[in-house]
């Protein structure tokens, strides 16, 4: 029976790690030669929307470092959308097309250190978002009054759905300008702080400048009959621009209800560090789906309502003080816009961490016990099926515990560190340490155990590579607990604190049978709801 369970056992895990993928995946999600010998500089994206036609059409300058001697070069953008033409220094360069990669061959010698520039022309109707933010691309929605609503998401799926660019994570652009020309009568919101906007005879250009890095996918374009409040947030750092836009409509409802805007911005630079982006600012921008973490432009899309669309993924009651997305998605503005993965089977780094900054943000404004309620409550949300960390160099996230599971593994890590002014520390020394970087989920690792002063590489191994919860059993016999792990990587010891007849100590159980002695008989024992694993009595 035991050897049944073995085989089955292997035959799941094959069947999980059975995945097939393309030479397309590998060309998107991998550091090709094509795209590992130039360094990233400063994009400046220049289109025209035509919303009646769906249609979008205009260049992307790409400025660029050379870091080693190569003349062909990788710019990804995704069929339908067609290149109209390349050219660096105003000549047009030969280019071959693998789908979504081109490789363009360069006239000039490319020599190390010298800073060049292509200039890729596109045009098209580009993929329509299916149901974003998940299945993106454009949004072409109308508002109630019957106005052009727009937007654009395209986290996971790749920017390259709209525009052309070097779609891999690893690098980001250092800045960038962004120049929208759209009818009249609307408005477009990007990244960064909008610089001017120049009336023309039919339309209007609004050019948006982004002085931070961004990754690919933070990128966006939101147009609509857009009405705008601001307000000025002292912080850490000094003044931040905090700039609302919303449509026409919702303007009263939203000046009450983004108050929430700023008690965020308090909660975060306490807990995660000054907000990471000054000279953008920080706005909220409504869009016609749910919202995305798109850098210094938060696109909100959650009905003015509290909770996630009015309902409290916790079950705690905690979910229902705050609006989700204004929490979580700004929450992102520390983990995922200022600590980026470089590789999306590392997506847990965003969404780990700012599922945790719910939690977060309820322990600053309602105390300790409500976060463990709300964080404790996410639980029932994850599924222990598959593994957190997904696959490398083919763009393919893990599992959707991301989420919550990876809020309750660092809050577990929290119970560990055991020092809540520590933990405080080790959260801002993150986005200290890792200012507007791109990591991988071994640097991360690496600094909370370092900063912790205890190795957690067993933590992480179990939580993240492994899909399985660990389970302690114990028994109880007159003034003895016996315990043990089952369910859990050979590695794995993790202390727990656990109250025998009320008086609170930690245990240290393995996959042996260990015993505690208490001073008289057992009547109760109670282990510390904070630590997530299964307890079983036996
Ligand atoms: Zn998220």
């Amino acid at each position: 029976m035991r050897k049944l369970i073995l085989l089955l056992m292997f035959l799941v895990s094959i069947a999980n790690t059975a995945q097939t993928f393309t030479e397309q995946d590998s060309l998107r999600g991998s550091i090709t030669p094509e795209r590992a010998w130039w360094d990233l500089n400063y994009y400046h994206l220049d289109i025209t929307v035509n919303p009646d036609e769906k249609y979008i059409s205009g260049k992307n300058t790409i400025r660029y470092t050379v870091l080693d001697e190569n003349q062909v070069l990788q710019v990804d953008l995704q069929p339908p959308l067609k290149i109209e033409k390349i050219t660096q220094d105003g000549k047009k360069l030969k280019f071959v097309s693998k789908t979504n990669a081109h490789f363009v061959t360069l006239k000039k010698k490319q020599q190390k250190g010298n800073v060049n520039e292509i200039v890729v022309y596109y045009s098209g109707h580009p993929k329509e978002a299916i149901n974003a933010p998940w299945d993106g691309g454009f949004s072409w929605k109308k508002d109630e009054n019957g106005e052009h609503f727009i937007a654009t998401s395209c986290q996971g799926l790749g920017a390259s759905v709209w525009w052309p660019n070097k779609d891999h994570m690893y690098d980001e652009v250092d800045s960038m300008r962004i120049s929208v020309t759209n009818p009249k009568g609307l408005s477009n919101i990007s990244n960064g702080k909008l610089e001017k906007i120049v009336e023309n005879a039919k339309t209007v250009t609004s050019h948006w400048v982004v002085k931070n890095p961004i990754n690919n996918y933070g990128v966006n374009i939101n147009i609509g009959d857009y009405v705008h409040f601001s307000e000025v947030y002292e912080g850490e750092n000094g003044p931040l621009d905090m700039d609302y836009y919303v449509l026409k409509d919702n303007l009263e409802k939203a000046k009450i209800h983004f108050k929430d805007a700023p008690k965020m911005m308090e909660a975060f630079e306490h807990w995660f560090g000054p907000y990471p982006f000054y000279e953008d600012g920080f706005k909220l921008v409504e869009v016609p789906y749910l919202g995305m973490e798109h850098q210094s432009s938060v696109t909100y899309g959650n009905k003015y309502k509290k909770g996630y669309l009015g309902r409290d993924t916790s079950g705690s009651g905690w979910g229902l003080k705050f609006d989700f997305i204004i929490i979580h998605e700004s929450g992102h503005e520390w983990f995922a816009n200022n600590i980026t993965y470089k590789d999306v089977a590392d997506m847990w780094v965003h969404e780990g961490f700012t599922a945790y900054s719910e939690n977060i943000f309820v322990d600053y404004f309602y105390g300790k016990e409500a976060a463990e309620d709300y964080v404790i409550g996410t639980r029932k949300n994850i599924q222990n099926k598959t593994p957190i960390i997904g696959f490398y160099d083919v763009n393919k996230e893990g599992s959707g515990d991301m989420y919550t599971k990876g809020a309750n593994m660092l809050h577990t890590i929290r119970q560990l560190v055991d020092n809540d002014e520590k933990w405080r520390k080790i959260l801002r020394g993150l986005n200290k340490e890792f200012y507007h970087q791109t990591v991988t989920t071994k640097q991360i690792e690496d600094y909370v155990s370092a900063q912790s002063g205890r190795d957690l590489s067993m933590i992480f191994d179990q939580y993240l590579r492994d899909y399985r919860l660990p389970i302690l059993e114990y028994k109880i016999t007159a003034n003895n607990l016996a315990y043990r792990y089952v369910s859990v990587i050979d590695s794995f010891k993790m202390p727990i604190k656990v109250v025998i007849n009320e008086k609170e100590q930690w245990i240290f159980p393995s996959q042996e049978w260990k015993t505690t002695a208490a001073p008289t008989n057992i009547t109760t024992v109670v282990f510390d709801r904070n630590f997530y694993i299964h307890t079983k009595q036996l």
